[in-house]
């Protein structure tokens, strides 16, 4: 096999064996860590029109270190065994490199959504859901599925009802999916969540000015000029929050159809709109440079200071390692970079801010939904009133003591309880910058560590090991 066929799964285990030299855990252990303890193969039969089609369906949990098990489900025609464990892997790393209490998993079922009517999606999914269910492969505290490529809030309602049809006794229903409709007992910003912590991942290792020194940048995401490939929903809101909340200049998009550079900005919320309503980003006005279809990937060397990779995996190989002009590739997809396209960004000083711990924004705001709906309850709503008029009394006393009225305008943000949405982001916020603190100070301490993914894999290790090591059985 050429470096450039490695497999995604090899790819991602070539990670862990680098990594694991660095944390001193016996083999045995680590061998445990790294296999998928079960994956279900399923073939079914769905009625499309007038006939028949078999559908060829995966669901992977590859750690039972701590359960219930989590990960998306991806629709894709791309969708194999290999890949489904390649990301159950991650999401075992993933959460817990940001602490959140699941083991990995990843489901997939090869169909192309695009090609299907709602009602066809809507029986694929459900058909898929009873399998699980009658294998004991979902529920609440069991294996608690989430989006992925090729699927929304949509299928998530979809599994929701399912499943609640079959176990009606369940007070826990809806904690058996994530990334449910907020009306359908999701939460508020978990559609934005993996885009959102990408931004926040991002401006965090822009913080540092040693690391943007040695990267030849000034310190701050402001101003940096990015490029993103996949404007689907990790991209388009990795764009869009790193263009609003933190000045970022976006000065190329590579799709599907084709790639844009504009060396003065994109506007990415207007680029959303011309591609809805026109089918392709090429429509966009006043461009410096296009690339058709074809060429689309010569977009990734586009001349920028941060390259966003969100579309699929394998994306930047050892074929076009060489010629990336990014200082920084923030990897928003799974698996974008190559074990070995990533030798050789290593020797070029780029700084690769690894998925397994950028992208977990979904995941953790999965949690919190998960945690919702366990409680019952919307996030806020017990202490929303409550501090809305303590901070009142307080600006009041302040008013009282300084002689000066606080403006309505400026009284509606400081005397303001947190809703559900606040306390989201808040959280969400929270966990990207401690995990990157935690990575970023292992990679400092201990010198032989040459990347942020290694510290990425050896923070998971050594956590997940803790698990194993407190249930007695491994010395
Ligand atoms: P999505 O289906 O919403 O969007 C993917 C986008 O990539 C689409 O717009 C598609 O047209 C585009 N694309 C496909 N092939 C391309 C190519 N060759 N060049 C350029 N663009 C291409 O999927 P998503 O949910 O945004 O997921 C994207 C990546 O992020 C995947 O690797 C996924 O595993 C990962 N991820 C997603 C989530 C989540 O919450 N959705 C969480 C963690 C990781």
């Amino acid at each position: 096999m050429s470096n450039s066929k490695v497999s995604f799964l090899e790819s991602v285990n070539s990670f862990f064996d680098k990594a694991a030299p660095h944390t001193g855990l016996p083999a045995g252990l680590l061998e445990q860590i790294r296999v998928c303890n079960a994956v279900y193969r399923i073939k079914f039969p769905v009625k499309m029109g007038n006939e028949v089609k078999v559908i060829e369906a995966y669901r992977v949990q590859h750690s039972h270190h701590r359960t219930p098990t989590k990960g998306g489900i991806r629709f894709d025609m791309g969708v194999n065994q290999d890949e489904v464990m390649a990301l159950a892997t991650l999401m075992s790393y993933k959460c817990a490199i940001v602490d959140v209490p699941f083991g990995g998993a990843k489901g997939g079922i090869k169909v192309d959504p695009k090609k299907l009517s709602t009602s066809q999606l809507e029986r694929v999914t459900r058909r898929y859901t009873t399998e699980l269910i009658r294998r004991n492969f979902i529920g609440p505290a069991i294996d608690v599925p989430a989006p992925d490529y090729g699927s929304g809030p949509k299928q998530m309602a979809w599994i929701y009802d399912t499943y609640r049809a079959f176990h009606p006794e369940d007070l826990n229903a809806a904690g058996v999916v994530t990334g449910k409709p907020v009306t359908q007992q999701g939460i508020r910003g978990r559609t934005e969540a993996t885009g959102r912590g990408v931004f926040y991942g991002i401006r965090e290792a822009c913080e540092s000015t040693k690391d943007m020194k040695e990267l030849g940048l000034t310190p701050g995401i402001a101003g940096k000029r990015v490029v993103v490939q996949g404007l689907g929903n990790v991209g388009s809101f990795s764009a869009t929050i790193s263009q609003e909340e933190g000045d970022a200049l976006i000065v190329g998009v590579v799709e599907y159809e084709g790639a844009i550079y504009k060396k003065d900005g994109i506007d990415v919320k207007k680029l959303l709109k011309v591609r809805k309503e026109t089918g392709s980003i090429l429509n966009y006005p006043d461009v410096d440079t296009k690339l058709e279809q074809k060429d689309r990937n010569k977009g990734l060397e586009f001349d920028c200071d941060i390259l966003i990779p969100a579309a699929l995996e394998n994306q930047i190989t050892v074929d076009n390692a060489k010629n990336i002009k990014a200082k920084i590739i923030a990897e928003a997809a799974n698996g974008p970079i190559t074990a070995a396209a990533e030798v050789i960004l290593d020797k070029k000083g780029i700084l690769i801010i690894p998925d397994v711990y950028l992208n977990a924004g979904g995941v953790t705001v999965s949690y919190f939904e998960w945690l919702k709906n366990l409680s019952h309850m919307r996030f806020g709503r017990m202490n929303k009133r409550f501090n809305q008029r303590q901070f009142d009394l307080i600006l009041g006393q302040v008013e009282g003591l300084t002689g000066k009225n606080v403006n309505a305008r400026d009284r509606k943000v400081i005397a303001r309880g947190a809703d559900e949405i606040d306390l989201v982001r808040s959280g969400l916020e929270e966990t990207m910058i401690n995990s990157y603190i935690e990575i970023r100070e292992l990679k400092k301490r201990k010198k032989k560590i040459d990347n942020m993914r290694t510290a990425a894999f050896v923070t998971a290790l050594q956590k997940i090991s803790s698990d194993y090591l407190a249930m007695g059985i491994f010395p």
